[in-house]
This record gives structure tokens, sequence and C-alpha cells, in this order.
């Protein structure tokens, strides 16, 4: 401020410091604290996310073991591992409904299969013991053709049965005329209903058009008539009406005046290889029915049965016209069981 003097003006800092340093101090454990206590409840989440996860990881290793029986835990949280637990457990159940059908069918079909090949064996065994002439050995034959022309049928039926469940793709669309159909069968089976002095009535005047699988269709309206015929005794009646129905569907009924089916039996028939017993002594193989239903649900109709026994059958087939209406149909299992002697 003059020469050779130099005035230095300053101020202390050190409230400033001093506040500075209490603010690291509460800032540092404050943050401690904090970081302590999010650790904490991250922890605590996470393991409350993951216990769900943790109960399914081990379902699946439980279930690897073989153990088909055991389920996701799901608690009452009603989040999202909950509803990933319970869509678990529902695929669980359907494939261990799958699965349980799929053994009984072998075993069905082991069995069906065997007696057939168990009477060829016999007889060629009985035939190569004891047989003198040349013609013992042509009933063999014959017996055998007949016996593997069964087995064919059987096969086939099978066959067809898994291209109707393999569902919509596997069916060959176009339109059909149900009217039509019905009235063709009739008179394929007019000679067999005539034979048996049956008379057989169609009531299916003009058109009626659906979108479906000619072929797959006529096999199960041949079904339906061939069983209606071989089941209602000499002289008996058959009745079959189609029909137009609001909401788009047509309708179709089988009624016969035949032996009829048993409460019992009823809720049975449509499973594969099922007869009932009154009907073992007529030719069969247990899987028209089976056939029929799994065409009617590829189209995405439903199929019912009643009956009074001694009196006669009535089965009722719902087909909806349009196959659009199908593939939303095909979300709604319920929209397919909807009468008494239905299965599947
Ligand atoms: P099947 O080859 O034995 O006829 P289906 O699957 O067509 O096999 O029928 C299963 C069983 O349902 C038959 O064995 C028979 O006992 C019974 N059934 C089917 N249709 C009729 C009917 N119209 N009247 C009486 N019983 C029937």
């Amino acid at each position: 401020i003059g020469p050779g003097i130099i005035m230095q003006l300053g101020q202390s800092l050190s409230p400033q410091m001093e506040l500075i340093r209490a603010f690291q101090r509460i800032f540092g454990a404050t943050m401690a604290v904090v970081i302590g206590l999010a650790a904490l409840i991250g922890w605590f989440l996470a393991r409350r996310a993951l216990s769900g996860v943790g109960g399914s990881a081990q379902t699946a290793r439980r279930i690897t073991q073989g153990d088909l029986a055991v389920r996701a835990p799901v608690s009452r949280r009603d989040d999202e591992i909950d509803q990933l637990a319970g869509n678990i457990n529902h695929m669980l159940d359907r494939m261990l409904e799958l699965i349980t059908g799929i053994r009984e069918m072998s075993d069905n079909i082991a069995h069906d299969l065997k007696s057939p090949v168990t009477r060829i064996r016999g007889l060629a065994e009985v035939t190569l013991t004891t047989a003198e002439h040349r013609e013992d050995y042509e009933t063999m034959a014959a017996s055998t053709i007949e016996e593997c022309d069964r087995l064919l049928d059987m096969i086939n039926t099978m066959l067809v049965i898994s291209r109707a469940e393999a569902g919509v793709q596997a069916l060959q669309w176009q339109n059909v005329d149900l009217a039509g159909l019905v009235r063709d069968a009739g008179r394929l089976f007019e000679t067999i209903a005539r034979d048996k002095d049956i008379e057989v009535s169609i009531t299916a005047s003009g058109s009626q058009a659906i979108n479906g699988d000619a072929r797959m269709l006529q096999r199960m309206v041949a079904n339906l008539l061939d069983n209606a015929i071989r089941y209602t005794p000499r002289g008996g009646r058959i009745d079959i009406a189609v029909q137009s129905m609001p909401a788009g569907v047509v309708t179709m009924v089988f009624e016969d005046t035949g032996i009829g089916i048993h409460e019992k039996d009823l809720a049975r028939i449509f499973e594969r290889f099922y007869r009932c017993d009154r009907s073992r002594s007529q030719s069969g193989t247990g899987l028209g029915l089976s056939l029929a239903q799994a065409i009617v649900h590829a189209h995405g109709g439903s199929i019912t049965a009643s009956s009074q026994t001694g009196q006669g059958s009535a089965f009722t087939v719902r087909l909806p016209r349009n196959r659009d209406k199908i593939e939303e149909d095909a979300t709604d299992p319920t929209t397919r069981a909807d009468g008494r002697g239905e299965t599947g």
C-alpha cells in the first residue's frame, strides 16, 4: 500500500472448516447407515422374491428324479413368482394327465393287439400239428387274413384318431355339406339296414354347409350310423336329423330304437377300446366313438350321448359352421364338454 509496505488481509476459515468436518462426519455416518440398511432391505427383498424360485427349482429336481406328483410351492402373496409357480403346477397337472392317458392307451393297445395276434398264433399252431388236408391250411390262411384285416383296421383307426387329435393343421379344410354327407351315408348303409329290416329315416333337406375335413366328417357320420344299425335289433328304426341352429351351429342327431347303453357305461363309451358288456358279442374294436369324438373336437364341436337301456340311444353332434370360430374356441376348453356321456 506504499513503497515497501504490503498489507495482507485475511479471515480465519476455521469455523467453515469446522462445519465441513461436522458435515463430513454426519454425512459419512448417515451414508454408512443408509447403505447398510439398503443392503439389508435389498438382501431381504431378493431373498423373499427368490424363495419361490428356489422352491420351483427343487420341484424341478424332484420331478427329474421321477416324482411326478410333486408341485411348486405357492405362497399367498400372489406376486409374479407365485403366478409362475401356479403356471408351472398347471402345466405339470396337464402333463401328468397326458402321460397317464398315453400310459393307459399303450396298455389298451398292447392288450387289444395281443388278442388277434394270439388267435393267429394259436390257429397256426393247431393247424401245423393237426392239419391233414389242404383245406385245413386254406381255412387257417382265410382266418389269418380276417384277423390281419381287423388288426389293420384298428391300426388305421388309431392313426386317424391321432391325426384328428393333432388339431386344426392336420385337417384338409373345405366347404362340406353335412346334409348331403348324411344322405350319402344313408344310401351307403341302405342295404345293411334293409337286411336287418331296420327303417332309416333322414331329415336333412337342402344344404348345411360347414367348413371342415370332408373325409373325416364322412368317417364320423359312418361310425355313428354303423353303430346305430349294429346295436339296433331287427325291425328297429333309426332317425337322423341335420338342423341349422342359432350362432352358426349345425346339429346332427342319430337316434335309434336299439339295445341302449347302461348309465354306468354312458360316461365311458367315448374312451378308446371301451365296449359295453352287452355288445361284446358283436364285431367291433371299441374305437369308433373315440374316432368320432376326436373328429368332432378337431372341428371345434361337441358330441353327446343319451340313452335308455332297452329303448334306444341318441347321439348329438354340434359343429360350428365356421373354422375361424374353432380357433377362438380352441383356447376355451369349456366350450367342448357340454353334456352327459361326453368325455375328454
Ligand atoms: P364298437 O366298435 O364296439 O362299436 P364304438 O367306440 O363305436 O366301438 O362304441 C363303443 C361302445 O358303445 C360299443 O361297444 C357299444 O357298446 C356302445 N354303443 C355305441 N353306439 C351305440 C348305440 N347306437 N346303441 C347302443 N350301444 C352303442
